[in-house]
């Protein structure tokens, strides 16, 4: 049974003046697992105190001292690698290649950071004026349970390149790797308040951060609800924010590929993370004429993935990360079938041999794009086939959402994938599977987020830019 009794401040574990404790669950058994303490407002106001005292000399460090620092913290999350896999796989059941993966991105975004922080020029000319780029603020940073390390740490690690303070609001289903990075966090030595961290509900401590006045910024991980309900909190006092919501991802296969290869492919782009990641290819669009085909190779994918333990590296879907996300996906099955799309393989219920909260990995055909399992979010593993006649009903089906993070395009053919690629509405658009570019730009279209993380723009959404004229040395 794990027990977490204490919050981040002031470069401290301290116990929280909040006094509500917060179940985890084992989601294999559905058994408690831990208990945690939650921090409240007046935990979240020391919190916000404590790195608006650090800011003003924080805010001064110079790139050197920055690089510095991200590279400590890179060394202190590397040392710990396996006990944040083990929590992420306690915690919300990540397949163990998902929650090693995540566990090295964790680190691996300090280094990146700082590798942009090497060669970005916070002055610049402009015609006669010099353009300065400055630190915008206290930033409240507030992660989603799916990615929990690999946001702190991306937001963190940003955050510091641009010589921000923040404040953490981690997911509070996420406590058991909070606690690691938390540790791993203080053992880099950074100066006390330049990071705090309050676990705590949403709708209190990440409520009083998004309307807060001290806070300049939030950057936000989770739901496009929740999103939502943050950019409303924020427009008093004008916030800036980032904000990297949910999505619907299309994979499309073109015409021309070869369905052998291309079908797992999708079926696996889909499946990323049990079904639970924003970037899941849920929407799989086949060309009509390829359709048996391709309906044969999906049933005999989803049969070879493997479902269940997930300490085993053979396994592909672990359990949902709770009841409320198991009866969610049961809900969408059942509802998929309603509207009348056929399950082309899984269905409702658990797998055999297995309860908690594992769901047994569905793929819907007969599917046409205005149904709700092709409209919503599902966060499972839980996809649909769709065919196309024409390339260009291909990108607009693609493009018939309300999201926009990331789409695929599989092709033999690069040249004409990238053509593709140009026409989707997505702020992100992967040819074949390539892998994850931790330097490029990720945000989505519409109302997949606002902003963009990463490199160079995701640092400069840290950043507020000042024009200096008459400033005899610009010119
Ligand atoms: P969620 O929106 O329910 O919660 C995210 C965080 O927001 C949690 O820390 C939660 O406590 C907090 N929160 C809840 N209510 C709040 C409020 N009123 N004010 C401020 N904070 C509040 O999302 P989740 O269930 O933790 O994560 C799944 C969602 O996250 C999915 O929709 C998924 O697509 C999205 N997601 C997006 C990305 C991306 O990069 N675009 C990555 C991972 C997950």
């Amino acid at each position: 049974m794990h027990l977490i009794e204490q919050i981040y401040i002031d470069g401290a574990f301290v116990t929280p003046h909040g006094t509500e404790w917060f179940d985890l669950y084992d989601p294999a058994t559905g058994q408690v697992a831990g208990r945690v303490r939650l921090g409240d407002v007046e935990d979240t106001h020391l919190a916000i105190a404590s790195a608006r005292k650090a800011f003003p000399a924080f805010s001064r460090t110079s790139k050197q001292m920055r690089i510095a620092l991200l590279k400590r913290l890179q060394e202190a999350v590397l040392a710990r690698v396996d006990d944040i896999a083990a929590a992420t796989i306690a915690e919300y059941g990540a397949p163990v290649s998902r929650a090693s993966w995540g566990a090295h991105y964790a680190a691996e975004t300090f280094l990146s950071a700082a590798s942009t922080l090497e060669t970005y020029a916070f002055t610049r000319c402009i015609a006669s004026a010099q353009v300065v780029m400055e630190p915008v603020g206290v930033v409240g940073l507030i992660t989603p349970w799916n990615a929990n390390a690999g946001f702190i740490c991306n937001k963190l690690a940003t955050a510091i390149a641009a010589g921000c303070t923040v404040v953490i609001k981690p997911s509070e289903m996420s406590a058991l790797q909070t606690q690691v990075i938390t540790e791993c966090l203080h053992e880099a030595g950074l100066p006390p308040g330049v990071f705090n961290i309050v676990t705590g509900r949403g709708d209190v401590v990440g409520a009083e951060l998004s309307s807060h006045p001290a806070i300049a910024k939030i950057s936000f991980t989770g739901s496009t609800a929740v999103g939502k309900a943050i950019l409303r909190a924020g427009a008093d006092t004008m916030k800036r924010v980032t904000l990297e919501l949910g999505g619907k991802s299309p994979t499309l296969i073109l015409e021309d590929a070869d369905l052998e290869t291309a079908i797992p492919l999708a079926i696996g782009l889909g499946f990323q993370n049990s079904g639970q990641a924003c970037v899941a290819g849920t929407r799989i669009l086949v060309h009509e004429r390829h359709l048996p085909e391709a309906l044969r190779l999906a049933k005999a994918a989803v049969e070879a993935t493997k479902v269940g333990d997930p300490a085993d590296p053979e396994t592909v879907i672990g359990p949902m990360v709770s009841e409320k996300q198991f009866e969610r996906v049961q809900r969408y099955i059942r509802l998929g079938a309603e509207e009348g799309a056929t399950v082309l393989a899984g269905g409702p219920g658990h797998p055999d041999g297995l309860g908690g909260y594992f769901v047994r990995p569905t793929v819907f055909s007969n599917v046409s794009n205005d149904m709700a399992i092709a409209r919503e979010e599902i966060f499972g593993p839980v996809l649909c086939i769709l065919t196309y006649r024409t390339e260009d009903e291909a990108v607009a089906i693609a493009n018939d959402t309300v999201y926009g993070l990331q789409a695929y395009v599989i092709s033999p053919d690069v040249e004409r994938a990238r053509e593709i690629a140009e026409r989707l509405e997505a702020g992100r658009v992967v040819i074949n599977g390539a892998p994850h570019e931790p330097l490029a730009p990720f945000g989505g279209y519409k109302q997949s987020g606002l902003g963009r993380e990463y490199g160079v723009f995701g640092l400069e959404s840290f950043l507020e830019t000042k024009a200096i004229l008459g400033d005899k040395e610009a010119a």
